[in-house]
């Protein structure tokens, strides 16, 4: 059987869900295929990195890009935003200084400011003045006296409750509260499948692997690709590879050369005991790669804790990042990789992993030395387009006609390719200008009790605790 759509997307990661959204908000008739029974079901992401502040290393241009693109994400998907701040800080063995991270600050304050100015709905991050905020030792001192507060309203009570775990003695001063908020992908995937379901445009086929592309331009048809599947041929006339780590498979079977990194990392899911106020994302910098890399502590509901930590026991892997070679676009981990990719980990190996997370956390905040294990990794792969490990802000490409690949780096990016294709797809006259934006808008018509609903189930059928798909902070 054949079937014609006039785009066909495949992979229903982040990327995918959000071009098919915005085709079908334009009335665009779109297939989309995903391989997992349900979307945004790749690799994970807690972090809305609204200004890079996690990357000490990455330029101010990603940095602005970054808090540009995340804020507009943020407004498509608010139930999934976590708004949380996070402490950042730098060990006194860490070459960062303080200073560099605050003149950074400075520039994001100021650019945070004309994203406001363009349109007022931009301040998702509060005020831009207490954007952030810097915490010297005789702060620290005071505040570490203070009361905790259950459900923290102001940056002293998330930094007091905070301060009180900390062994800030380890740490530079100034200390950072920063305006960062955490992102919870079970709630965005919920929003996004359940806008989808509701989209007359979007057929969404999850279950559906893609297993070839035939390249029929040259024949002048009324169409230009042909998906095949297990059981079906579509026939398309844009095609859109949004496979995340897997888009090298299209590129081979199109027989397009390009250049990538795939990174395979993982996060790992403790259980701490109660403790008696909410407290921020934790943030300790230190140099990737190395055994004193950065440790995370990201905050969930009912004591859980995610923890990354960049070194290669934690979240980093030996031969983790591998290269596409000349003649193949796909790059490929070797065999024990893929076979956690494959949801293959054994009990000794997350066990071995999370406590090596756990104890790494606690060189910071002693008293988490007593967390334990709270479920299995959260893991993936990632693509890097290009050969530079650092780079942090991906985009979209269109290698030949009537074919874009999206090669987003953090989900942030998803809207801006989105756009992009979108503009293409008119240029290349598949569909007719102007572009008219239906009535109905999709993601804003998905209720919460929806959202929390799905996203909880999200979590449970992937073998997470429950607690994983809410938010601390509540909307
Ligand atoms: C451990 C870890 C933590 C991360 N944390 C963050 C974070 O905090 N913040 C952030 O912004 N980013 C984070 N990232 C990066 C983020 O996960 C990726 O940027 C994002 O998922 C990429 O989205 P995507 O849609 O391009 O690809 P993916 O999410 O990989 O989606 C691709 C989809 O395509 C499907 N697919 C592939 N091949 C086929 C086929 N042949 N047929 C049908 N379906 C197919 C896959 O099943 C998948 O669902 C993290 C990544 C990892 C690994």
């Amino acid at each position: 059987m054949t079937i014609n759509h006039d785009i066909g997307i495949i992979g229903g990661g982040v990327s995918g869900v959000v071009i098919a959204l915005k085709l079908s908000e334009y009335g665009i008739d779109t297939i989309l295929f995903e391989k997992e029974e349900s979307v945004v079901n790749g690799p994970p992401f807690c972090h809305l990195h609204a200004g890079g502040n996690l990357y000490p290393d990455i330029s101010d241009e990603q940095c602005r890009i970054l808090l540009k693109q995340s804020i507009e994400m943020a407004r498509l998907f608010p139930q999934s935003i976590d708004e949380r701040p996070t402490f950042i800080s730098i060990p006194k063995t860490e070459k960062y200084a303080v200073s560099q991270i605050e003149n950074r600050l400075d520039m994001l304050v100021d650019y945070y400011k004309t994203l406001i100015a363009e349109d007022p709905e931009n301040e998702i991050l509060g005020a831009p003045e207490h954007y952030y905020k810097l915490y010297n030792k005789a702060d620290l001192q005071i505040l570490a006296e203070q009361p905790t507060t259950a459900v923290p309203n102001t940056a002293d009570e998330w930094m007091c409750n905070a301060i009180k775990l900390i062994d800030y003695n380890l740490l530079k001063t100034p200390v950072i509260l920063v305006q960062e908020y955490g992102w919870n992908f079970f709630r965005l995937g919920a929003q996004a499948q359940l806008a989808l379901n509701s989209s007359k445009e979007c057929n969404l086929k999850t279950n559906t692997f893609v297993t070839d592309i035939k390249d029929v331009r040259p024949k002048k048809l009324d169409h230009n690709w042909e998906i095949h599947t297990k059981d079906n041929i579509y026939k398309v006339k844009y095609l859109v590879n949004s496979s995340g780590f897997k888009t090298g498979e299209i590129d081979n079977s199109l027989h397009l050369k390009s250049e990538r990194l795939i990174e395979f990392k993982a996060a790992y899911v403790s259980k701490w005991q109660p403790i008696s106020g909410l407290i921020p994302e934790l943030i300790f910098h230190g140099e990737r790669g190395t055994p004193h890399g950065m440790a995370q502590l990201t905050p969930y509901r009912d004591d859980y804790y995610q923890i990354h930590g960049m070194t290669n026991d934690i979240t980093l892997f030996n031969d983790g990042i591998v290269q596409s070679k000349t003649n193949d676009a796909q790059p490929e981990f070797r065999s024990e990789i893929e076979q956690k990719l494959s949801r293959a980990w054994t009990q000794k190996d997350i066990e071995t992993r999370t406590n090596n997370a756990i104890a790494f956390v606690g060189k910071f905040v002693p008293s988490f030395k007593s967390a334990t294990v709270g479920g299995p990794p959260l893991y993936g792969a990632q693509q890097i387009f290009g050969d530079d490990p650092n780079l942090r802000v991906g985009e979209v490409r269109f290698p030949s006609k009537f074919y874009a690949r999206s090669e987003i780096i953090k989900a942030s990016s998803a809207l801006t390719v989105a756009n992009q294709i979108i503009e293409k797809i008119v240029e290349e006259g598949i569909v007719e200008k102007p572009l008219k934006e239906l009535p109905t808008a999709l993601l804003k018509s998905i209720s919460k009790t929806d959202i929390d609903a799905l996203a909880g189930k999200f979590a449970v059928d992937r073998g997470y605790p429950e607690a994983l798909s809410k938010l601390v902070i509540d909307k």
